[in-house]
């Protein structure tokens, strides 16, 4: 062991990951690997199920142990915040963050990128829906429905209704995103698809192992554009009901594939293409 190479300082590879509990299930790992290879950066991305009364001490040391930043999911989303030295604007009115970055100052920056994730996959895939045109419908008021509220508002959608079976969360959202919003009674869902251009999914009915999403579709317009957060199964059965009666639809999976890149691009130094390649090695990781 006296070989003067062992003395010169072993150069770091940027490590990254996703803290949630339970965390098993989580895509991400599979997402980063891929894009990692593709690009042959020398770096890793590591599942981490981390309980919530050991959060703060985990994030304080992984800087220490190489770590430029990680994702969190369920359920660190909300009280990472507290934990965040610096939160942007978007992750401060959602209420949540997904990707935090370790500085080189030591500050914690947490970001919430669900609501480009979700927008980035409708532009992707429906290149010529134009939100702006008419009223969006919302079913769901829960973390993820945050997210694309805010994305929708700064779309400049006209105005968003939106039906949850537990309508004080629908209420609060009106009351913090202010009076584009228009609730309705969960009984009254199907009502609101009435001349929407744009229909999003927010609950996590229809994945499975959960019911599906009862929500009578007729009054749906053949022209509305209908995407579903839900991702397993990749065409849910809404989906499925609203591309027979002529609608365009656009599964969930480009979300969650978009808001990885913005935490990529920080932490590993290029910005990924999101790209069919990518989808099949998502889909290939998982049940
Ligand atoms: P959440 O905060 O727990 O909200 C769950 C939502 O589902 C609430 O609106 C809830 O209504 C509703 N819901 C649950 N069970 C229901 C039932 N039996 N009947 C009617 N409504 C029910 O979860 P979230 O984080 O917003 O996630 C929602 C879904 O989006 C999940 O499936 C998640 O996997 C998916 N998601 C996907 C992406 C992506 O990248 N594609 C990103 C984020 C989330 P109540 O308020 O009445 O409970």
């Amino acid at each position: 062991m006296h070989d003067t190479d062992t003395h010169k300082p072993i150069a770091s590879i940027p490590l990254a990951g996703v803290i949630g509990w339970p965390v098993a299930q989580s895509r991400s790992p599979a997402l980063h690997a891929h894009w990692l290879r593709r690009y042959g950066i020398a770096g890793a991305y590591v599942p981490m199920a981390v309980l919530s009364e050991h959060l703060g001490q985990v994030l304080h040391a992984l800087p220490k142990a190489g770590f430029v930043g990680v994702n969190v999911t369920i359920p660190h989303k909300e009280s990472v915040l507290a934990l965040a030295d610096v939160v942007t604007d978007r992750a401060a009115l959602i209420g949540a963050a997904n990707t935090l970055i370790f500085r080189p100052d030591g500050r914690l920056h947490a970001d919430n990128t669900d609501g480009y994730g979700f927008m980035a996959n409708l532009r992707q895939r429906a290149p010529d829906w134009a939100p702006e045109h008419g009223p969006a419908a919302l079913i769901g008021a829960g973390g993820a429905a945050r997210a694309v509220v805010a994305a929708l508002l700064e779309a400049q959608v006209p105005e968003i209704r939106i039906a949850n079976r537990t309508r004080l969360r629908a209420d609060q959202l009106r009351a913090e995103f202010g009076a584009r919003i228009v609730v309705y009674d969960w009984a009254q869902a199907g009502n609101m698809l009435d001349g929407a251009v744009t229909v999003v999914n927010a609950t996590s009915m229809g994945m499975v192992g959960k019911p599906p999403l009862r929500v009578p579709l007729d009054a749906l317009s053949p022209g509305a554009l209908v995407t579903d957060l839900v991702y397993n199964p990749l065409e849910t059965a809404f989906l499925a009901e609203a591309r027979a009666r002529g609608c365009r639809t656009v599964d969930g999976l480009g979300m969650l594939l978009h808001q990885a890149a913005p935490g990529f691009e920080r932490w590993f130094g290029r910005r990924p293409d999101v790209d069919d390649d990518l989808r099949r090695a998502v889909l290939a990781s998982g049940p």
